[in-house]
Formats: C-alpha cells, sequence, structure tokens
C-alpha cells in the first residue's frame, strides 16, 4: 500500500502524474546514462522519481513539501538510491550541488515536473545556474512552454522567450492532457528540453544589462523601442545597434537585443 496518505496540496502546484504512457516518454527523453548526476524538481509522490530511479540507480530530489519526505524515501528504497533535499528549490545552490555531484564535469541534468505556480522563478533561477546544468525537461503549463520557444512576430514572443532562448536551446517535446494527472490542471501540460549554450556559443556580455534591455523593452510592448528604452537606451544607441527605433519588442530577434545591450554594456573590462 502507498504510505503517501495526504490530499494533493494546490498551492503547492501539486498535480500528481499517474499516466504511465507519459511517464515513461519523459524518462526516454531524459535517456540518463551512467555517471549522470540527474536532479529532480519536485519529487511529489514519485511518479517520475521510481521510474528514473530504476532506470539510473540513483538521483538526487528537492521536495519542499515536508509530508511527502518520509514516504518518498521509504518507497524510493526498493527502485534506488534517493538523496532527498528537503526546501525550497528556489534556495538551492545549482552550481555548488553540481560541483559535489559531478565533480568531473561540474553539470547536473535537471528533470521536473514543475509546481506551476512557480514555473517562471524556476526557470530563471536554473538559468542563473546555467553553466552548471548539461539540461533540463521540464513539465509545465503548454501555453507556458509555447512562450519559451516563440520567436520574433509571435503574439507570445517575449521576455521569457529572449532570456531562455539566448543562453539554451529551447525544444518543445511533446503536450500531455489534463487527464495525465491527478488532480487534473485545468489546461494542457508540455515537456519541454532545454540545453545551456556552452560559454563559448553565449554572445551575451554583461548578463545584467541584457536582462535590464529585456525586461524594458517588453515592459510595454506595444510601445516602439524608442518609447519602451526611454531611460535604458536612446535612438542613436537603437539604430547603432542595427535596430530600428520605431519597431516593437515584439518584432526584434533575440540576437538585436543581444547586440544592443552589449553596446550599452561598452566593451569588456579587463582584470
Ligand atoms: N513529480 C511529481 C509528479 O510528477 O507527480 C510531482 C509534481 S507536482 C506538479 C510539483 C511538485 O513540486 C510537488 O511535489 C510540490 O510539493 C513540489 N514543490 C512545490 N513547490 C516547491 C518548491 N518551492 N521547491 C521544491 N518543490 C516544490
Amino acid at each position: 500500500m502507498s504510505g503517501f496518505t495526504e490530499p494533493a496540496k494546490k498551492h503547492l502546484g501539486q498535480n500528481f502524474l499517474h499516466d504511465h504512457g507519459v511517464i515513461a516518454k519523459i524518462v526516454q527523453a531524459v535517456n540518463p546514462q551512467p555517471g549522470d548526476a540527474i536532479v529532480e524538481i519536485g519529487p511529489g509522490q514519485g511518479a517520475l522519481t521510481f521510474p528514473l530511479l530504476k532506470k539510473h540507480g540513483g538521483l538526487t530530489a528537492i521536495e519542499f513539501d515536508r509530508d511527502l519526505h518520509a514516504p518518498l524515501q521509504a518507497a524510493a528504497r526498493e527502485h534506488g538510491m534517493l538523496r532527498l533535499i528537503e526546501g525550497d528549490v528556489l534556495g538551492v545552490d545549482f552550481t555548488a550541488l553540481a560541483a559535489e555531484l559531478a565533480p568531473a564535469d561540474g553539470q547536473i541534468r535537471l528533470v521536473g515536473n514543475l509546481p506551476y505556480n512557480l514555473s517562471s522563478p524556476i526557470l530563471f533561477h536554473a538559468l542563473d545556474h546555467a553553466a552548471s546544468i548539461r539540461d533540463m525537461h521540464f513539465m509545465l503549463q503548454k501555453e507556458v512552454v509555447e512562450r519559451m520557444a516563440a520567436g520574433p512576430g509571435s503574439k507570445v514572443y517575449g521576455r521569457l522567450s529572449v532570456m531562455l532562448q539566448a543562453y539554451c536551446a529551447v525544444t518543445p517535446l511533446f503536450i500531455v492532457p489534463p487527464g495525465a494527472f491527478r488532480p487534473a490542471p485545468k489546461v494542457d501540460s508540455a515537456v519541454v528540453r532545454m540545453v545551456p549554450k556552452p560559454a563559448d556559443k553565449i554572445e551575451v556580455a554583461d548578463h545584467r544589462s541584457f536582462a535590464n534591455v529585456v525586461r524594458a523593452a517588453f515592459g510595454q510592448r506595444r510601445k516602439t523601442l524608442r518609447n519602451a528604452l526611454n531611460g535604458v537606451a536612446d535612438s542613436p544607441q537603437i539604430e547603432a545597434a542595427g535596430l530600428r527605433p520605431d519597431a516593437r519588442a515584439e518584432q526584434v530577434e533575440v540576437a538585436g537585443f543581444v547586440r544592443l545591450a552589449n553596446l550599452l554594456a561598452g566593451p569588456p573590462t579587463v582584470g
């Protein structure tokens, strides 16, 4: 009998996967290899954890809900070695964790059916540690995955698309209907793969400058760049980056934002 007796907690985004076909597809997409340091965010009642453990032998998981810790640990024993970090994923330093779990290459592989109320904070948190992450496989709301992967001209192209795509290759994998979860969410979900670019392929010179430009540009997405970037960049600077001051942010490709941010950040300082 399962030791999980608590009802699902809505405020923790608990929608537990129970569709074995979907679970198998996620494990197949992750395709764990010997030596991989796999870290799962929000193992819940182990829907992904146990099949991953069976395949891989061991993994680390981060779970906020204290009521789940003991039953998870108990149920995991027959499948493999689960190391459970008890707490908020947003407080976990992935760079330090990667150094500890994967001393050879300093990179972890992140997996998770994420709590949807925390999707964006978790994505931005992972981005802060992208150099220590080999890849990520996340279940999210389908609408969020569409925003992550969107290109210029799309209605859903925005800050999330630009910030993620500057640092990662974003590939939507498949859609998952509400019935795959208990309780069923109101919306469709989707699984996405993100692979951080190697350092020498990242064009952003200064992360803070880039984040500022993108935030300002999409803060007022109906305005022209000239107006939206008021106080951040003037028209000559926008033009110097090869962009039209009368364009709107949703028309500008990722590389355009990178050029403008790099220009504003100035030449790299030495030493
Ligand atoms: N992986 C399980 C599955 O697929 O059935 C559970 C997925 S459920 C959508 C999200 C999980 O994330 C829940 O177990 C929830 O308790 C956990 N969670 C919510 N907020 C969290 C946080 N800040 N840090 C770590 N885990 C969190």
